[in-house]
């Protein structure tokens, strides 16, 4: 069947400008870490992609380590992009990061120009475009010099397979000098991408925060649902086919009784809103100013069809803020 994007794919969900750039990303961007491999239908992905783009949703994250295995991810969306999606390339923000291993090789690791630049080739061929819209260092590597893998993102834009450029699970005083010898090479620093949620609230403490507005990058925040811990799933069960039954990044050792009971209140809070606590939890993490897009990932249409309602409810206030404060993880 032939697709066509949704006529009204602009009026749903808000766009924020990312930074001090030119561009805007929707306040939900999607990613392809888990269930978009080979162990999950692709019927159901390309059914998810398509819907999340008719949901106003023009940004599409993924990495050359997401799968299983490494690099399927990547293929599966590039089948999406030929088949359904090339007539909107124009208008899809496509992120591509490399630098965490994907291999034994000390060539499919780290942040040297070889281990990014050969990855950004691989990357560009699995997903079948000349260009990505954002390519990231996805990790700090304290091991090769700064000036190194920096060149190296220069390098990706001055060859056009890049338009602009983001580090990702960097400690501010990194972000910081990476943003200064990007600006100094004339291709300032897009984005940053670390992990934020009520669970994990480290960049309020770390001053990453405050670092966004001062060099004037955007944050892209993974995990804001806590890999699904900030849903009502797991209270009362572990329900077949959820994440903490079927990845190595969440183990069903993580549904303890004090989960249970921060999460119980959290729901009621929620509740007493009107709203679930996926809605509440990516309302909260999107009420930072410095907060460009909150990255979700999705295994059904429902899912994202509930949580991007979650900016339809009334602001918090003090009060609720303080609760969560009481029940969240510092
Ligand atoms: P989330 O915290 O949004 O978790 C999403 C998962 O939660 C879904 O896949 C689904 O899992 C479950 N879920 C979502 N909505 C609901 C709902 N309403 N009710 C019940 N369950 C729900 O984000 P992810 O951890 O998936 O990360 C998002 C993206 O961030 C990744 O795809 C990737 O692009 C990026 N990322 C980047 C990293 C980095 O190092 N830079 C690291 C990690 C992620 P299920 O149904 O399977 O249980």
């Amino acid at each position: 069947l032939t697709y066509t994007a949704a006529p009204d794919r602009y009026t749903k969900i808000p766009y924020r400008r990312t930074g001090k750039s030119g561009l805007d990303l929707p306040a939900f961007s999607f990613g392809l870490w888990q269930k978009f491999g080979t162990d999950y239908p692709f019927e159901t992905q390309r059914e998810i992609i398509l819907h999340a783009f008719d949901l106003g949703i023009t940004h599409f994250d993924n990495a050359d380590r997401y799968g299983p295995p490494h690099r399927a991810a990547q293929k599966n969306f590039g089948k999406v992009l030929a088949k359904d999606l090339a007539p909107y390339r124009d208008e899809i923000i496509l992120s591509t990061k490399a630098g965490n291993p994907i291999g034994p090789s000390p060539y499919l690791s780290g942040g040297s120009r070889k281990s990014l630049l050969a990855s950004l080739d691989h990357s560009l061929r699995d997903l079948g475009t000349d260009y990505v819209d954002i390519f990231y260092s996805h990790r700090q590597d304290d091991s090769t010099p700064l000036e190194e893998t920096v060149g190296a993102l220069v390098s990706a834009v001055q060859q056009g397979k890049a338009l602009y450029v983001g580090i990702s699970n960097y400690r501010p005083d990194r972000a910081h000098q990476a943003a200064e010898l990007l600006r100094e090479a004339g291709v300032p620093l897009l984005i940053h991408q670390p992990r934020y949620s009520i669970f994990d609230r480290s960049i309020e403490q770390n001053g990453l925060l405050e670092l966004a507005e001062q060099d004037g990058f955007g944050l892209i925040v993974y995990s804001p649902l806590a890999q699904g811990l900030l849903t009502n799933k797991y209270l009362e069960s572990i329900p077949e086919g959820a994440r903490a039954t079927n990845s190595t990044f969440l183990s069903p050792d993580a549904i303890t009784e004090t989960y249970r009971r921060r999460a119980a209140e959290l729901n009621k809070l929620a509740e007493s809103r009107g709203q679930s606590l996926a809605q509440l939890a990516l309302q909260w993490v999107l009420r930072q100013p410095a907060v460009t897009s909150a990255l979700v990932g999705a295994s059904s249409t429902w899912q994202l069809d509930h949580n991007l309602k979650a900016l339809e409810f009334p602001p918090l206030t003090d009060d609720e803020l303080a609760v969560i404060e009481e029940h969240g993880v510092h």
